[in-house]
C-alpha cells in the first residue's frame, strides 16, 4: 500500500464512519482528485475520482479566485509554503457561490496535496447529507428561546453502531438512510419543534414547552421507527441512545444547556438500555445532585484544589511489554460523594474559567511525580490531558514553561494530549502553539483519534508525535471488521508520517493478543492496569508483560509491517488473491522492473494485473498444477515454481517464484505470496 492508497483508504473510512469532512486528495502525478462524499454532495460531483484534476476543480471555484488557489497549491507542493490557506468562493451544486476557506498541505515525500474546505456561509443553511438544519442553527434557536424566556426541551439522539450499516450495505446506502431518517424525524415532530443534524449520527430536537412526555413520546416513536426501517427492499434494525434537558433557572446560557445535553446523552449510552435520559425538574434529584456536585467540585478549585488527586495509568511498549510512560488522570473525592469520575465533572468544567487554575495544579503535580520516576527511568514520559480552554489561555505557554523550569523538568519527558475538542480552535493558532512547544522538545499526542472530529486533516496539519486510537475501535476489534480496518489503516498511515501510535482500551488478553498483528508502538488499558495512585503506580514500574510474538521494528524503534519491508527489498515480490481472479494485490518495484516496466500502470496494462497475465500462456496450466500439488503436500508452503514471462519489450525470461499460501485476519480469502528472481 503506497502513501496515496493509504490516504485514500483513510478518506474512505471517514466517509464510511460518517465523520465525513469537505476534503479532497489531489494526486498531481496521476492527475486525479479524490473527493469525500459530503464534498461531492455539496458541489454536485458525480464520481469519487476525477481525472484532469485542474480542469475538474476549477469548475467549482469562482473564476476570480482560481489563480490564487492554484498558485497556493503549487507553492505548497513545491515546498515554498508549509501549507495552503486561502479565502475563496466555491460553487454549490445549485449554482450559487459561497465564501469558504481552503486549507491543506503536501503529503511528505510525495506530489500529493490533501485539502480541506471550510464553508463559511453554507448554501442554504442545511446539512448537505440530510437536508436538516445544522448544529449552528440549533444553538441559535436555543439562544433565542433563552433570551425570550421561552420554555423548551432539548433532546439529542445518537444512532448506535451506524458503521455496521455502512459496512454491510455500503456508505451510499448509509447516507441515504440518514437522509430518509431526516425526513421521518421532521414528520414525527408534527410541527411541535425542529430537527437538526449535529454531526455524524447525532441529531437534536428543539421542542416547544416543558412537557417532557412530548419528548418521551417522540423518542419512543423514533426508537420504534429505526428498530424496523424499510429502505430499498432491506429491513434495517438499529438502536439509539438519547438525552434530554428541560429549560430551567440553573442554566444561564446555551453553552451550559448544550454541555448538559451531551452529558445526558452520555448517561443514556452508559446505561446501555437505550432509554431516554432526562434532566428535568421532576427527576431533579439526580440532576440537582449533579449540579450541586459540580458546584462543590468548582469550590474545591478555590480551596487549593483540595479534594483533587491524580491517578496514573501506565503506557506500555508494544515492543517489549515494559512501562514507558503514564497518562495522568484527574480524580475528585469528598466525604459526601466518595471517589468521583472525571466524566461527571470535566465536560461541565473544562470550559469554565476556574478550570485554568486546576489545569496548572494538574501539570505541577503530575510533573513532580514524574520527576521522581525519571530518576530511575530516564526515558519515562508523562502524558497530560490539555483542554482547548487551557491552550487558548494567553498565559498558558508561559505558565507551563515556568512550571517546568522551576521543577527542572526535562522537556522531552512531557507529552501533551490534545482532546478532540481542540479542533474548535483556529487551526493556525493551534499549530503555532504546538510548534512553540515542539521547539522545546515537548511531545504532542492527538487523543481519541477516530471519534467525533479528531480526524485525518488534523493529523496532516499538526506537528504530532503520537496518535492515540480511541478505545471504541479497540474494544470491539475482535469482531468488528470496520474497527479492524480503521485501526490497521490509521497505524499504517501514521507510521508513514513518522507518527507513533497508541492503542487505548486494551482490556484483556484476547484484545492484546489480537492487536499484536498491528504495527502499534504502545498500549494502554485495563489489561495492564487501571489508573492507580502514585504509590501503587511505582510498584508497576519494573513489571514486564512478556510478548508471545516477536515484533518487527526499524532502527528508530518504529514498528514495521512485513509488507513495507518487502516492498523495499531489491528482489521481486508480489501477492495475488486466489479467491479473486488471481488479482495482484501487492507488488514491489523490483518485480515491476522484472517485467521491463517502469511504472505500476505499465505493469497493469501488460498483465491485466493478474497472475494469469504474468505467466506465459504455454506454462500456465503446468504452473497451476505444480502450485496445487506442492500446497496439498505441505499445507501452506511451497518450494518453488519456474515459468516464463513475456516482458514489455517482448523478451522472454525465466522466473523462479518461492511461494506461500496465506490468508488475512479480515476474511477467509486466500492469497499467494511470491518472492521471485530471474533465472
Ligand atoms: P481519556 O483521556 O480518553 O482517558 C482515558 C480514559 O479511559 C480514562 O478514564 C481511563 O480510566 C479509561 N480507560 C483506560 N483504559 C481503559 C480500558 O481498558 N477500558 C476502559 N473501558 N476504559 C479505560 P477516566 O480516567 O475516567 O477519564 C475520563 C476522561 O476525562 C479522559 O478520557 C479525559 O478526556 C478526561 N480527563 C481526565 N483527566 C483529565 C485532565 O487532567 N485534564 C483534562 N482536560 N481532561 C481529563
Ligand atoms: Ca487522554
Ligand atoms: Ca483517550
Amino acid at each position: 500500500m503506497d502513501l496515496v492508497n493509504c490516504i485514500n483508504d483513510m478518506v474512505n473510512i471517514f466517509d464510511e464512519t460518517n465523520g465525513a469532512k469537505y476534503m479532497l486528495v489531489w494526486d498531481k502525478d496521476n492527475d486525479t482528485i479524490r473527493w469525500t462524499r459530503v464534498l461531492m454532495e455539496y458541489l454536485g460531483v458525480d464520481e469519487v475520482y476525477s481525472n484532469n484534476a485542474r480542469e475538474s476543480i476549477i469548475k467549482y471555484i469562482h473564476p476570480d479566485d482560481c489563480a490564487k488557489f492554484l498558485a497556493g497549491v503549487n507553492k505548497t507542493l513545491q515546498g515554498e509554503e508549509d501549507s495552503l490557506h486561502v479565502n475563496l468562493r466555491i460553487r454549490h451544486r445549485n449554482g450559487t457561490y459561497h465564501n469558504a476557506i481552503a486549507r491543506g498541505r503536501k503529503l511528505i515525500d510525495s506530489n500529493v496535496f490533501v485539502g480541506n474546505v471550510l464553508i463559511l456561509d453554507d448554501a442554504d443553511n442545511r446539512d448537505v447529507l440530510t437536508n436538516l438544519n445544522t448544529f449552528t442553527d440549533f444553538l441559535n434557536v436555543v439562544n433565542d428561546a433563552i433570551e425570550n424566556n421561552q420554555d423548551f426541551i432539548m433532546m439529542a439522539i445518537e444512532i448506535d453502531h451506524f458503521h455496521s450499516v455502512n459496512s454491510v450495505y455500503g456508505f451510499d446506502f448509509g447516507n441515504r438512510l440518514l437522509f430518509e431518517l431526516g425526513i421521518c424525524f421532521k414528520s414525527l415532530l408534527k410541527g411541535r419543534g425542529k430537527a437538526f443534524r449535529l454531526e455524524g449520527t447525532k441529531f437534536a430536537f428543539y421542542l416547544v414547552g416543558k412537557d417532557i412526555e412530548v419528548a418521551r413520546k417522540l423518542y419512543g416513536h423514533i426508537k420504534a421507527l429505526v428498530h424496523e426501517f424499510h429502505l430499498d427492499g432491506h429491513v434495517i434494525s438499529i438502536d439509539i441512545n438519547g438525552g434530554a434537558i428541560v429549560s430551567n433557572e440553573y442554566h444561564k446560557d446555551y453553552q451550559a444547556y448544550y454541555s448538559s445535553l451531551l452529558v445526558a446523552l452520555e448517561r443514556s449510552k452508559d446505561a446501555r438500555n437505550g432509554q431516554l435520559f432526562v434532566f428535568d425538574d421532576d427527576n431533579s434529584s439526580g440532576y440537582m445532585e449533579d449540579l450541586q456536585l459540580i458546584e462543590k467540585v468548582k469550590a474545591s478549585i478555590f480551596t487549593n484544589c483540595n479534594g483533587f488527586y491524580l491517578c496514573y495509568q501506565p503506557l506500555i511498549s508494544a515492543i517489549n511489554g515494559t512501562v514507558i510512560g503514564a497518562e495522568a488522570l484527574l480524580r475528585w473525592r469528598s466525604d459526601e460523594y466518595g471517589n468521583v469520575s472525571p466524566y461527571r465533572f470535566i465536560p461541565y468544567l473544562e470550559s469554565h474559567p476556574s478550570f485554568y487554575q486546576l489545569g496548572l495544579w494538574i501539570i505541577r503535580k503530575a510533573l513532580s511525580d514524574a520527576l521522581e520516576i525519571i530518576k530511575l527511568k530516564p526515558n519515562f514520559f508523562m502524558n497530560i490531558n490539555i483542554s482547548y480552554a487551557q491552550l487558548e489561555h494567553k498565559r498558558f505557554k508561559n505558565d507551563l514553561m515556568s512550571i517546568m523550569d522551576e521543577l527542572k523538568y526535562p522537556k522531552a519527558n512531557l507529552q501533551i494530549e490534545l482532546t478532540e475538542r481542540c479542533k474548535n480552535l483556529n487551526i493556525k493558532f493551534l499549530k503555532s502553539e504546538l510548534d512553540y512547544f515542539k521547539s522545546y522538545g515537548i511531545k504532542i499526542a492527538l487523543d481519541d483519534f477516530g471519534t467525533g472530529s479528531s480526524g485525518l486533516e488534523l493529523v496532516g496539519q499538526l506537528p504530532l508525535d503520537s496518535l492515540k486510537i480511541d478505545q471504541g475501535f479497540v474494544r470491539d476489534i475482535l469482531n468488528n471488521k470496520t474497527s479492524q480496518v480503521i485501526v490497521d489503516t490509521a497505524v499504517e498511515c501514521a507510521a508513514r508520517l513518522g507518527i507513533v501510535t497508541c492503542l487505548e482500551g486494551v482490556e484483556d488478553e484476547n484484545i492484546r493478543e489480537f492487536t499484536h498483528n498491528y504495527a502499534v508502538n504502545y498500549h494502554q488499558g485495563y489489561f495492564y492496569s487501571k489508573p492507580v495512585e502514585y504509590n501503587e503506580f511505582i510498584t508497576l514500574l519494573d513489571k514486564q508483560w512478556i510478548n508471545t510474538k516477536p515484533r518487527l521494528i526499524n532502527r528508530n524503534g518504529g514498528a514495521m509491517s512485513t509488507t513495507s519491508i518487502l516492498s523495499r527489498m531489491p528482489g521481486g515480490f508480489f501477492i495475488y488473491s486466489a479467491s479473486d481472479n488471481e488479482r495482484i494485490v501487492e507488488i514491489n518495484e523490483a518485480a515491476i522492473e522484472m517485467f521491463g516496466c517502469e511504472t505500476l500502470d505499465e505493469f497493469v496494462e501488460l498483465t491485466g494485473n493478474s497472475f494469469k497475465g504474468i505467466v506465459h500462456p504455454e506454462d500456465y496450466d503446468r504452473v497451476q498444477n505444480e502450485i496445487n500439488e506442492q500446497i496439498n503436500n505441505s499445507e501452506s508452503e511451497m518450494d518453488y515454481v519456474e515459468y516464463r514471462i513475456i516482458r514489455k519489450d517482448g523478451e522472454v525470461r525465466n522466473i523462479r517464484d518461492y511461494g506461500h499460501l496465506v490468508h488475512t485476519d479480515y476474511n477467509d480469502d486466500l492469497y499467494y505470496v511470491f518472492i521471485n528472481e530471474i533465472v
